[in-house]
């Protein structure tokens, strides 16, 4: 999944990065409204951490336009302590949730896995697909109630196709969501991680979850 990170303080956006990356998350980051605007135009984002006190164009302007040209990313507000006003019309400018500064990582982070699961449809931190368990809070993956151990790539790559289960992922969007673009990712790489992902999700199991199809891309579902 790929969050946007528009902060003008830039310890604390190198820090925000950093940590979301080591969760196994693209990271793209901005430090003023105008080119954070751009980037949620313009890049294929999963959710947005955005900052109120910006320059150029604050955080309440870079979210109400969003908004009004119908861009529908999900939009966590970061507030001063006690800012009210600004909770309040962050939520009704159309963010779908706030933290407020300081803040511990370990909350942001678990906002942002529940906006990418409500964007995602899926309602639980456990995401079933036939006997595979994948918990989206702590990472652990089980296939028929034995542990899977994943890379942090891996892990991004088989949750992305978990968010969109029952429905074809192309190979560019794996590519645009999961591995930076200026990485020198081509889709044959996604390939290879598919199959690291099917050695070890379903080698030795009759019914395969990970399916090719055929010219379009992959799809993560439970065989009938
Ligand atoms: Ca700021």
């Amino acid at each position: 999944m790929r969050i946007l990170v528009v902060e003008d303080e830039k310890d604390l956006a190198s820090i925000m990065k950093q940590g979301l990356e080591e969760e196994g998350y693209v990271v793209d980051v901005a430090h003023d409204g105008e080119e954070g605007l751009y980037m949620a135009e313009n890049f294929p984002i999963d959710a947005v951490i955005l900052d109120i006190m910006l320059p150029i164009l604050d955080g309440l302007t870079v979210l109400a336009r969003m908004r009004k040209k119908g861009i529908m990313t999900p939009v966590i507000l970061l507030t001063a302590r006690d800012a009210l006003i600004d909770k309040i019309k962050g939520l009704d400018t159309g963010a779908d949730d706030y933290l407020t500064k300081p803040f511990v990582f370990q909350e942001l982070l678990a906002r942002v896995r529940s906006l990418l699961r409500r964007k995602g449809e899926v309602k639980q931190a456990v995401i079933q697909i036939g006997d595979l368990k994948i918990n989206t809070a702590s990472h652990e993956v089980s296939r028929n109630g034995k542990s899977v151990s994943l890379s942090a790539r891996e892990y991004a790559l088989l949750e992305f196709l978990a968010y969109k289960k029952d429905n074809v992922v192309s190979r560019s969007e794996i590519v645009e969501h999961i591995y930076h673009e200026d990485s020198d990712m081509d889709s044959n790489v996604v390939d290879v991680y598919v199959n690291y992902l099917r050695n070890k999700i379903d080698k030795g199991y009759d019914k395969k979850l990970i399916h090719t199809v055929r010219g379009a891309g992959y799809m993560l579902k439970k065989e009938e």
